[in-house]
Parts: structure tokens; sequence; C-alpha cells
């Protein structure tokens, strides 16, 4: 008899491993299967460009459950398996070797994979992403024998990655093609603050600078800049964004571009077939309603209860604040909300003290605030997100108030 799973969820990561998860402790008694193109057990992306590649965490604790979990929950694990056609009307999903597995229904978790570099030179060896555990464990492999390592994208996956390999005594400069770091997710006070912080350990920024090839023969020897520079590197990482792991959902006819569309329950448009995650292009509400994909860890885990709860009877609608963090020498960045589009800017405490908040506005309302060393403010302002309450300027930056009185 060919595999059926009255629930196939594709993508074993975040989401994919809390839609099981979730499934179970709303009751669902189905059969639940996770597939994956990975050959690991359900774990932790963000380590992957910290703790991790930094050597300070082993691989186990990673793990998003103890091994035991899976089978004691009957929720079968399909490793080492890609997925590349879905056929809605038999309800029966493809992998890479020609096996089929039938569904009941269908969680599309499949996040994304890392934006490739597409100039000359760029499948040399000796160019990294970072999205996998295969894909860091490629670079601490190549460490040792790196002095020079040239990063290419100014975001966190770079920015995080320069701190570790600064860290470890590593020459790095790093490529920014906009003007400044960070300038698709903070505003310009975040993105100096940790300008300044990186230089200060040695990272050579670079901004305004477009990558043209990857120089050597065989292996990576430097980066070329448009202007005619080329920046020695025996390591060049890329951090340039996600690209949606939704071909064979498009492919069978679902709605998206950028990702496939769901609902506000995380329904796409084909029948039975469920998405989440960074892969799902999603109406936000802190957005202004527009459509986005979310590449978080609290994305992935509030969109798969939702998909859970949706399946077990119990309707749910996504509507969860954003939230995120990210961790760079002995800071933490904690993020709630999003700043897109905002107008305003505040800023609340001292940054040369390294433990302050920047608070953004749009229209009058408060839409989120970047918190560096700054829990407090982290939890007491999320309040102000979630309420999207107006703000008076001058008693936001008064770090002496405290955002649960206001
Ligand atoms: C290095 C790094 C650091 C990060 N740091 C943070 C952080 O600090 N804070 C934060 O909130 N977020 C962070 N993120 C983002 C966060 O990890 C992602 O948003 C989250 O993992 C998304 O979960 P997901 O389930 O959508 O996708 P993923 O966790 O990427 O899981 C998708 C899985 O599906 C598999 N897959 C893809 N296509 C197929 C297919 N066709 N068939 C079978 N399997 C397939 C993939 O290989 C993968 O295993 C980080 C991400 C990375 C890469």
């Amino acid at each position: 008899m060919s595999e059926h799973y009255d629930i196939l969820i594709v993508g074993a990561g975040h989401g994919g491993a809390q839609a099981a998860i979730a499934l179970r402790q709303a009751g669902f008694a189905g059969s639940i299967a996770l597939v994956s193109d990975e050959p690991e057990l359900p774990y932790e992306r963000p380590p992957l460009s910290k703790d991790y590649l930094a050597g300070a965490k082993p691989f186990d604790r990673l793990l998003i459950r103890p091994p035991a979990f899976w089978p004691e929950r009957a929720i079968t694990l399909l490793p080492g398996r890609r997925i590349v056609a879905v056929d809605v009307g038999t309800h029966r999903v493809t992998d890479g070797n020609g096996g089929a597995i039938g569904y009941g229904q269908l969680i599309w978790a499949a996040g994304g994979a890392p934006r490739r570099l597409a100039c000359p030179g760029h499948d040399l060896s000796g160019v990294h992403y970072v999205r996998t555990r295969a894909d860091v464990d490629a670079m601490i492999a190549a460490l040792p024998a790196v002095e020079r390592v040239a990063i290419v994208g100014g975001g966190y996956i770079g920015l995080e990655a320069a701190a570790v390999l600064a860290k470890l005594g590593k020459k790095v400069v790093l490529i920014e093609a906009l003007d400044r770091l960070l300038a698709r997710v903070a505003g310009p006070v975040l993105s100096s603050f940790f300008a300044a912080e990186h230089r200060a350990r040695g990272v050579d920024l670079r901004f305004d600078a477009q990558v043209v090839a990857i120089e050597g023969d065989r292996r990576a020897r430097g980066v070329r800049l448009a202007d005619g520079e080329t920046i020695p590197a025996d390591m060049v990482v890329v951090g340039i964004g996600v690209v949606p792991e939704v071909a064979p959902l498009l492919a069978a006819g679902a709605e998206g571009g950028n990702g496939v569309a769901v609902d506000v329950r995380c329904r796409t448009s084909l029948t039975d077939v469920w998405a989440i995650g960074d892969c799902a292009l999603h109406r936000n509400r802190f957005a202004a309603g527009a459509p986005i994909r979310l590449e978080s860890v609290q994305n992935a885990n509030d969109q798969a209860v939702v998909v859970a709860r949706n399946i077990a009877g119990t309707p749910a609608e996504y509507e969860a604040v954003p939230w995120f963090w990210s961790n760079q020498y002995d800071l933490k960045l904690q993020t709630v909300g999003l700043s897109i589009g905002h107008d305003a800017e505040i800023v609340r405490g001292d940054s040369a003290a390294r433990s302050f908040s920047v608070i953004y506005g749009r229209a009058g309302k408060v839409v989120a605030l970047d918190c560096v060393n700054m829990v407090r403010d982290y939890v007491q302002g999320r309040r102000l997100v979630e309420q999207g309450l107006p703000f008076d300027a001058a008693r936001l930056a008064d770090a002496q108030v405290s955002l649960k009185a206001l």
C-alpha cells in the first residue's frame, strides 16, 4: 500500500515541527508525518549564525525536541526527501526519487533557500551560505585555514556571522549594497549603532558596494567590487536574503509569487493545503494589512499553532505581534512590531551606554521597538505596539518614565 498520512507536513523546521507538536496538543489523533529534505531531526536555525558557528553550542542542544519525542507522539519523521511536486487532485506529493506520499491535508512549511550570488565565480569553493546545519558545518571545517573573510550582506545573518568570525580572530570585511546596515528592517539610529560596534571590533564595513565577481581559480581568493577594488578573502559568506521554497505549490496552481498566498487562517488557495512560516505570504495587521512574508521563529511557530487549531476544529486566525532577536558580541537586540514605513524614530536611553531602545511611530502610533540590552523596554513596549497606542514623543524618550506607565 502506498504511503498516506492524514496530515503531511513538508518541511521539518520551526514551522513544520511546531505544527506537528501543536496538532497533538490540540488533541488531533490522526496520522502525522513530517517530511524534510534535510537529514537531521528538527532543529533550531537561529543558533547556526551565533553559538553553533562560534563552537559554543553542540548540535544536540539545537534539537527542537529530544529524539524520543517524535515516536512517543506518533509523529513520523521522513528525513532526506525533497518534495518536488504536489497533485491537489489526487492529494499526493512526489519526492525527488519519484516516491509518492498521499495526504488528507497538506501543511507546506518549506521555508526558504538563501538567495544566491549570480556573478562570475559564484560557485567557487569557499563561497558559503548560512541556512542549514550542513552549511555551517562546512564553514566550521574550513575555518582553520581561513584568515580573511568577506561577508556579502549587512542584514542580520551577515552581521551575526561577522561578530562570530571577528571574535574568532578573522579579518572581516563586510560588503553592503545599500548605504547602511539593516536598511530593510531598522531605522538609521540602529544601523549607525551596529556599524560603530562592528568597526570597534575591527570589522571593515563597505557601503554602497556592488559585488561583480568572486575571484579565484577553483577556490575563492577575493571579492571584486564594481569600483574595481578586489577585497582579498579565503572565505566568502553570503547573506543576501531568502527565496521562499514554493515552486511545487505555485506549479500546482496556488496563488502567490514571492511566497504562497495564505488567508488569516493560513489556508492557501488550494483545497486542503495550508502554508506557514518563511514561505507564507500573508496580510499582516502590523504591516497595515500589507501582504508580507516574515522570516522569524515567532511567525513560523504562531502560524503553525493557527493551522493546528483550525485542523483540530477550533477556528483560529493569525494576528500575533511580530517579534525577533539578534545576538552580536555582548549585544542582545530584541525587536517587537514592524518598523516598515515608520515616520518617527525616538531614541530612549543612551546608545553610548549600549543599553537603549529605538521606538518607531507611524501616523502617530507606536508600531515597533528595537531594544538593545534593554529587556524591560522590550517586555513593556510590546503592549504599546499590540494596541497601536498614540504616543507622546517627549515622554517616550524619557528613560526615567517606564513604558508600562505609558
Ligand atoms: C542562520 C539563521 C539565523 C536566524 N536567526 C534568527 C533569529 O535570531 N531570530 C528569529 O526569529 N529568526 C531567525 N532566523 C529565521 C528563522 O530561523 C526562520 O524564520 C525559521 O526557521 C522559519 O521556519 P520555517 O519552518 O518557515 O522554515 P525552516 O526552518 O527553514 O524549515 C524549512 C524546512 O523545509 C525544508 N524544505 C524546503 N523545501 C523542501 C522540499 N521541497 N521538500 C522537503 N523539505 C523541504 C528545508 O530544508 C528546511 O529543513 C534565522 C535563520 C537563519 C538561517
